[in-house]
């Protein structure tokens, strides 16, 4: 059942913030008064678990606020098609994001959720990949605490497998927000207001 896993995938999302929040803790991070926003920065997701869950959220959101998000995903997508003969990448902020607050904070997907912190996870071949931290980081567990995701990646795998066989869907998933939020909109079928 997919209610089945993406209930799988709620308890996975507790376990990855609680993780978070520790680790946070750890190095006194908090995005308190940062003038950056990570929201802005141009994150692809890998699995059709985290769309999923991501529509849940949409679907459950009041019908103006909805429409809004995807008014909005409509022009961060159109702008994506302007960067090549910009010869740019542009800094677009996440249509989910509002006033610095992600709308749909609950479903949001896995990224959103661990980064910022250092981290590592090991390959299904066994090579070891790491990645570097928020600028602010600060704290006594600077350099020492790292997140490992290995088992986060792990999980989330079991449950796209699942959802996929059920789905009869093997295609390849890449998408930023804003891209699953307009093939959402079709999903849903309703039109901009
Ligand atoms: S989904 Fe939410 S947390 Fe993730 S980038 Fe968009 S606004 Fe930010």
């Amino acid at each position: 059942m997919i209610e089945e896993e993406l209930k799988k995938l709620g308890d996975l999302y507790a376990r990855m913030d609680e993780e978070y929040g520790r680790l946070s803790a750890v190095y006194g991070l908090t995005c308190r008064d940062c003038g950056e926003n990570c929201c802005s920065q141009r994150f692809y997701h890998h699995t059709i678990a985290e769309y999923l869950y991501l529509l849940e959220g949409l679907k459950a959101a009041p019908d103006e606020l909805k429409q809004t998000i995807v008014t909005r995903a409509r022009i961060v997508v159109e702008s994506y098609s302007h960067e090549l003969q910009a010869g740019e990448i542009f800094k677009l902020m996440c249509p989910v994001n509002f006033d610095g607050l992600c709308a749909l904070y609950s479903w949001r997907p896995m990224i959103c959720r661990l980064h910022g912190l250092p981290h590592f996870f090991i390959m299904p071949d066994g090579v070891r990949k790491t990645g570097g931290g928020c600028h602010r980081l600060k704290g006594e567990g600077k350099g020492t605490a790292s997140m490992d995701r290995t088992p986060f990646y792990k999980e989330l795998a079991g449950i796209e497998k699942s959802l996929r066989q059920q789905r009869g869907f093997n295609e390849r998933f890449r998408k930023t927000t804003a891209q699953m939020i307009m093939e959402m909109s079709l999903e849903l079928d309703f039109d901009e207001i």
